[in-house]
């Protein structure tokens, strides 16, 4: 390090504390990265680099930003996982002695981010920290814009953990090292980059200090480290108080219905599988949201359906009164449209970023609010009437606002013209001074006119020279001697000073600096008060949120012809004409076909569904959009039916195709067969199991195999609901051995050459010729379609044997044993007829 500047030391010592950090460094109006920052940041920003001097034989790489375009820069570098470390000069440069002091005063990561140009609006922004300790994980989950905290702990299994992280979409995790790497491989698959950073660094004191008036020692151990690991995360990174971080909301990860991570890509909850856009989602569908925090609330509550009645039985009970009354979803709309994002200007208020306009939006959107508690407090809804009961509606702050700052205040808060006139004695009179000082100013342009004949005469003011008299040249001899001193030459003008203009000016800039030094001082007061009050705000705005999505929901139930659904803690699930409330919704011209639903647990009924029929039509529509009932009348929504009994679904499985995990570099039948080994760990009998598909990516006769032996797995021991496809219609004969099993297919209807997908769920299994007329209507050379035709019709003569050599599977206790001997003893059975193989052998 010989030889380095001392500026350049500087930089080096500072870089020694953010080194997985580009780190922007203050150098007057710029921030400049150096060494290895500067060519990886030129690189990922396509600026130039240049060099320096900095004291050694080589010149230094560096790269340069304008501090007031950083924000994009800064956006633009989280975006991509990365985290800029801000080191700003922290005294006047003018008074420094030797190199002026710096240090980092915030660490932007992409789970910190603050800015709106970072982070979406109508999402959160999650950064997720995890701790490992005495066989438990625990997981803290927080937006720091908006303050949020919630908390969970349980027993150290990755599947869980998975499961529980990707219900956050988190954009950077911190914490223990050993869960950290179980979590990475996966995340390669997530949406968004995620940022790792391991830690695990406890501080007690931190903790105390930031969560007051918590009592802590109630949290278990896990739940209490991984809260203390994101604590310290936050307060190294940020340096500054979270004073809208104070709640902690601690849950239990079975009070939600489990959904894993591809269930939820399947089920396009929140963002499609083809383009992970949210168009196409359910949230999409069912956000009719005015407010950014409803929207938030909304994807929130997708992603965690309750579990629990009474509190489902709340929300529907909300839903429907809106949905009956037009007229007070119309006004709570036409209320909440006013209202801005409460949650984060909060968080703006905490931060110390919020300006004026953040301050007159808390205070409009307040304004609006009596209106809106009135409309719910004269609803006919118990749970409106309960969500605002005793709500504040923090009037006294909107009232301070509205004394404090003027009506329209710039976005800066450093250049004045914040404070409404008549709020503080003195900065009026100082406003005063500046107002008569322009007006003798006006005066005194009018009196040199007239004294020197001069009718171009003109007063004006650069920051250089402050105030002039300027004359142009062809006017300067006009000019008597003596008074006027010349200060600076134009082309075609000069400009001069009097001793009076001198002695103005230094008044009227004296004033205008006061002005502004006291504006600001009387602002930060007002931001600082408000910031005292919090909590309270947060309070308001979680019910506002609330009120938001309950109109939401039922705005679109009443759109889409939702009904409430009748949510019970029994099992049976029954609904009568379901539709996929998405797929109707985007459907254009063509209507879309209702199927009931009946997967019961009596005697005469079946839980499990054996659907057959051809590729299109319509299987995995069906088996999606049960799912999605269970998963709105979960959430409190209507659903998609003519009458709908839901019972409590504890966990949805999935395995559906078209969302395999290729990135994994797995192959399709091998991650099958993974989602297959965790449902018979997992599913309960309060489960819905949804198999599309089941056995395909390996041989006719292993494929069937192992499907026939899952099915009666799920039968026998899982003994949950569950819809399964296969197309393999020779299955169809378990129906004659599993009595809570019933076949059912799309009906497909023939005339002539065409065949027709009615999209009707009929009982029964579907014939197994589709497939040939597809491949007919694909335009097949007609001595491949009836070839094939002869070929099916030997296959099918032989599966008929086949099956009737295959043993039913005796019930015993023994899970893991079962399915091992039943999928051999399958397997060999249909290996041993071997018809696929067999037929196209005679092939000539
Ligand atoms: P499968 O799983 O049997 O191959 P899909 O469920 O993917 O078939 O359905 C194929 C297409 O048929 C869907 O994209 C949808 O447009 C249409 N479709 C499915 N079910 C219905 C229905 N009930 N009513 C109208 N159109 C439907």
């Amino acid at each position: 390090m010989a030889g380095y500047t001392p500026m350049i030391l500087q930089y080096l010592a500072i870089k020694e504390e953010a080194k997985d950090a580009f780190l922007f460094f203050r150098l007057g109006d710029f921030y400049e990265m150096f060494f290895d920052d500067a060519i990886l940041a030129s690189r990922e920003l396509g600026i130039t680099l240049t060099g320096r001097e900095g004291g050694a034989e080589e010149r230094i790489p560096m790269c340069g930003i304008p501090y007031h375009a950083a924000e994009g820069y800064i956006s633009r570098l989280i975006e991509k996982g990365y985290k800029v470390a801000i080191c700003e000069q922290v005294e006047d440069p003018s008074a420094a002695k030797g190199v002026v002091r710096r240090e980092i005063v915030r660490v932007v990561t992409p789970g910190t981010v603050m800015e709106s140009k970072s982070i979406a609006e109508k999402a959160n922004n999650f950064i997720v920290s995890i701790a490992q300790l005495e066989g438990s994980f625990g997981v803290a989950s927080c937006d720091l814009s908006t303050g949020e905290l919630y908390v969970t702990s349980f027993p150290a299994s990755v599947d869980m953990l998975m499961d529980e992280v990707n219900v956050y979409h988190p954009a950077e995790i911190v914490g223990d090292e050993s869960p950290l790497e179980l979590l990475k491989p996966s995340a390669a698959s997530w949406n968004r980059p995620v940022l790792f950073t391991t830690r695990d660094v406890m501080d007690a004191a931190k903790l105390k200090e930031q969560f007051k008036e918590i009592d802590l020692k109630g949290l278990l151990p896990a739940r209490y480290r991984a809260v203390s690991l994101l604590t310290g995360y936050l307060d190294d990174t940020q340096k500054r108080s979270l004073g809208h971080m104070r709640r902690i909301h601690v849950y239990e990860p079975n009070q939600y219905m489990i959904l894993d991570p591809f269930t939820r890509r399947n089920l396009e909850l929140v963002e499609t599988v083809r383009d992970r856009n949210k168009k196409g989602s359910l949230l999409w569908l069912l956000d009719r949201t005015r407010t950014s925090m409803g929207a938030r609330l909304l994807r929130r509550w997708i992603d965690k359906p309750l579990l629990n009645k009474a509190l489902i039985d709340e929300r529907l009970e909300a839903v429907d009164k809106l949905y009956h009354s037009f007229i007070l979803r119309d006004e709570l709309r036409r209320e909440l449209n006013e209202i801005y994002d409460l949650e984060r200007l909060v968080g703006r208020v905490a931060f110390g970023s919020a300006n004026g306009r953040d301050l007159n939006a808390l205070k409009s959107s307040l304004q609006h609010v009596p209106a809106l508690t009135a409309f719910c407090a004269a609803s006919e809804s118990v749970t409106l009437r309960k969500l605002v009961d005793g709500i504040d509606d923090c009037a006294d702050l909107a009232a301070m606002i509205e004394t404090v700052i003027v009506d329209e205040p710039p976005i800066s808060v450093r250049e004045g013209s914040l404070i409404r006139a008549g709020y503080d004695s003195y900065l009026d009179e100082l406003r005063e001074a500046s107002v008569n000082g322009k007006k003798w100013l006006a005066d005194l342009e009018r009196q040199e006119r007239i004294a020197t004949g001069i009718r171009s005469l003109k007063i004006g003011y650069n920051k250089v020279f402050g105030y002039y008299l300027e004359v142009s040249k062809a006017n300067i001899s006009m000019l008597p001697e003596g008074r006027y001193e010349r200060k600076q030459t134009l082309t075609n003008a000069e400009r001069y000073v009097t001793p009076e203009l001198k002695e103005k000016e230094r008044l009227i800039l004296e004033a205008e600096d006061k002005m502004v030094d006291l504006e600001f001082a009387k602002f930060i007061k007002l931001r600082d008060h408000i910031s005292i009050h919090l909590h309270r705000l947060q309070k308001l705005a979680e019910m506002l949120a609330s009120l938001d999505v309950f109109q939401s929901m039922a705005t679109v139930s009443a759109d889409q012809r939702f009904v409430k659904p009748v949510v019970t803690e029994g099992f049976d699930l029954i609904v009568e004409d379901g539709r996929h409330p998405v797929v109707e919704a985007v459907m254009e011209g063509t209507p879309f076909i209702a199927n009931s639903t009946s997967l019961t647990g009596d005697e005469n009924g079946s839980s499990m569904l054996l659907i057959t029929g051809p590729n299109m039509a319509g299987k995995s529509t069906y088996m999606r959009q049960v799912a999605l009932v269970c998963i709105m009348a979960q959430i409190g929504c209507f659903v998609p039916a003519k009458r709908a009994e839901v019972p409590l679904i504890d966990r949805i499985f999935t395995r559906i195709g078209a969302a395999d995990d290729l990135i994994g570099g797995q192959s399709t039948f091998m991650v099958e067969m993974k989602d297959i080994q965790t449902m018979t760990e997992k599913a309960t009998s309060q489960s819905l199991v949804i198999i599309d598909e089941l056995g395909r990516g390996t041989s006719t006769g292993e494929g069937m195999a192992i499907a026939q032996a899952v099915i009666e797995y799920v039968h026998h021991i899982v003994g949950s609901k569950a819809l399964v496809s296969t197309h393999f219609h020779e299955l169809s004969h378990l129906e004659e051995t599993l009595p809570s099993l019933a076949n059912a297919c799309m009906a497909v209807q023939e005339t002539g050459d065409n065949v027709t997908f009615l999209r009707k769920l009929v009982p029964g299994s579907a014939s197994s010729s589709y497939g040939i007329y597809c491949a007919q209507l694909a335009g097949l050379p007609s001595s491949i379609i009836s070839r094939a035709y002869t070929l099916l019709e030997s296959h099918e003569a032989e599966q008929e044997g086949l099956q009737r050599s295959l043993p039913p599977l005796p019930i015993t206790a023994d899970k893991k044993e079962l399915v091992a001997v039943s999928i051999q003893e399958t397997a060999s059975a249909y290996e041993a007829s071997a018809p696929t193989r067999e037929v196209f052998a005679q092939i000539p």
